[in-house]
């Protein structure tokens, strides 16, 4: 039954977005007053090393507690967001928490392990987002190795200046940059040699068809070789069987995420993985 009851509302978010102007605005509405009031928290999933299966980071994933009690996924809000403007503070709520939770956790005595962030690059301003970034980092009292951020590699296509003035700006600050979804948006290792990054998040669609697909599997092949060329590193998304975690392993693949290793989880249970661990 609550199954079906969330079914219900994903289907309704999907119709408030797609439909009339008044109950979009709405949802933007709502979602404003969510930022503003709390009404965001974040889950944790961890990233995993191979062949060890360490836990060698974790990315923070954004959620919206509805008023009515229900959880939104950022695919039912963040495009809305992104059109209204409304996801830069989005990001930079995001941002603080997640420098806060974590430095939280070293002040606890727990293991250090860096955490990632996602930011959209709808309209981004780079000057804007370096010092936002900066900024996190000082109130939080975060080491700038402990942050990385995610940026979609579509996203950043037809930006190029910006792009390069933004990756440029926050590796200034030492904070690790990655390619998020990368195969999906242009690919060329002309792009990959245009700026400079520190990981590769390889999307989960073409790990989907590990082992056997043979076109998936060219095309993880083919990233896995540009990939150790450049000198980056390569995290397989979205593994979900043992099959696909070793086909990762032998094709070199160096670290992975997905529901295999780990959910996303609320702060609470992430805590307590990192309790397991030796420090
Ligand atoms: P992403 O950054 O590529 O994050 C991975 C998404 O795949 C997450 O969905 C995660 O829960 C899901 N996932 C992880 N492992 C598996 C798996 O094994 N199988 C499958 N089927 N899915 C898996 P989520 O949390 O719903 O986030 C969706 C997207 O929303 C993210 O994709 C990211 O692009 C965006 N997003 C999330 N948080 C934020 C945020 O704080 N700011 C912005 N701008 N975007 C965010
Ligand atoms: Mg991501
Ligand atoms: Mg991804
Ligand atoms: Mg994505």
């Amino acid at each position: 039954h609550a199954k079906q009851s969330g079914r219900a509302r994903y289907s309704y978010f999907t119709a408030v977005m797609s439909e009339r102007a008044d109950q979009r605005l709405r949802l933007e509405g709502e979602l404003r007053a969510a930022v503003a009031d709390g009404g965001l928290f974040l889950v944790y999933q961890p990233k995993m090393r191979l062949p060890g299966r360490e836990l060698s980071g974790m990315e923070a994933l954004v959620r919206w507690r509805h008023a009515d009690g229900h959880v939104v996924p950022p695919s039912d809000f963040i495009p809305v967001a992104e059109e209204t403007g409304l996801v830069l503070a989005i990001d930079e709520w995001v941002l603080r928490e997640a420098c806060r939770q974590n430095r939280a956790w070293i002040d606890a005595g727990l293991p250090s392990v860096p955490v990632a962030v996602n930011l959209s690059l709808a309209r981004f301003d780079p000057e804007r987002i370096v010092g936002g970034i900066a900024r996190a980092l000082s109130d939080t009292g975060l080491a700038p190795w402990l942050l990385e951020v995610e940026l979609t590699e579509s996203q950043m296509l037809g930006h190029s200046e910006r792009a390069t003035q933004l990756i440029e700006g926050i590796r200034r600050l030492g904070v690790r940059v990655s390619v998020d979804d990368f195969g999906t948006g242009y690919s060329s290792l002309g792009y990959l040699t245009r700026h400079r990054f520190d990981a590769i998040k390889i999307d989960r669609s073409f790990v989907h068809g590990l082992p056997h697909a043979t076109g998936q599997r060219a095309v993880v092949q083919a990233i896995l070789g540009m990939a150790q060329a450049l000198d980056y590193r390569v995290v397989g998304e979205g593994v979900e069987t043992e099959e696909q975690a070793t086909a990762l392993l032998e094709l070199g693949c160096h670290e992975m995420q997905g529901y295999l290793l780990g959910r996303p989880l609320p702060a609470s249970e992430m805590e307590r993985l990192l309790r397991t661990m030796k420090s």
